[in-house]
């Protein structure tokens, strides 16, 4: 999932100065998991904003919204019959989902509330991790399922640098040192075997950006178009 996190108050504050009517659009997946930005974080935002602007005498409509999710057509287009009411939309969707929102009514003012931090997991309540930077040419087979793009620091393939210190990081010392763990994961699952092949250098040309995928049974369709 997509693990993201609330810009302070003052900067949204600040990002809405100069707008009457705002719209703060939710996203009920990923940013409602890590409670950074569903229905009942853009209720709260709301209130809170409501209450900043009573209290500073702006003359400011903050009204709240929250759709399945931002990065999706067909959500996106629900908001079509508010949107001509509010001169700003701020959104709680991660940075995908702005932009997406964005692009949906150009002819709109949208501001991010949120920023996107990583692709992660759960690691307990309230406590989130990443796993993942997509990077398009994944080699988890080779290392025993722990990612050194994500999990070293310096994104080594083929084993520690010379600041492994005793299982630590050299970069954070709180961490552990990813190819520690992909040893040690080798070794539980007797493929060490895997640590003498030599991985080739990441081939950064399958991951040119923006990133774009069409599955193959969509391919032909969009082809016609
Ligand atoms: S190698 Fe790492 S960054 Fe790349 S896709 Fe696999 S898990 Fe993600
Ligand atoms: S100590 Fe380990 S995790 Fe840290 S940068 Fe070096 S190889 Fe990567």
């Amino acid at each position: 999932m997509i693990v993201a996190k609330r810009k302070p108050i003052e900067q949204i504050e600040a990002m809405l100065d100069g707008f009457q009517r705002i719209l703060v659009v939710g996203c009920g997946t990923c940013v409602a998991v890590c409670m950074a930005g569903g229905e009942k974080e853009v209720e709260l935002l709301a209130a809170e904003l409501r209450m900043k602007a009573k209290l500073a005498n702006r003359r400011q409509t903050i009204d709240e919204i929250t759709i399945t999710r931002q990065c999706d057509k067909e959500y996106l287009d629900q908001l079509a019959k508010h949107m001509g009411q509010y001169d700003a939309v701020l959104s709680t969707g991660c940075g995908a989902g702005v932009q997406f929102l964005a692009e949906r009514y150009d002819d709109k003012i949208v501001l991010p509330a949120l920023n996107t931090l990583f692709i992660g997991v759960a690691e307990g309540p309230g406590a989130w991790s990443q796993r993942c930077t997509a990077c398009a040419d994944c080699l988890l087979d080779q290392t025993g399922g722990i990612c050194p793009m994500t999990i070293c620091a310096k994104n080594l393939l083929n084993g520690p640098c010379g600041g492994t210190n005793h299982g630590k990081c050299e970069v954070d010392g709180q961490k552990d040192c990813a190819w520690t763990l992909i040893y040690r994961r080798l070794e539980k699952l007797g493929r060490l075997d895997l640590l003498k092949k030599v991985q080739p250098p990441k081939d950064y040309s399958v991951a040119t950006k923006p990133g774009r995928f069409t599955h193959e049974a969509f391919q032909q369709a969009e082809q016609q178009e």
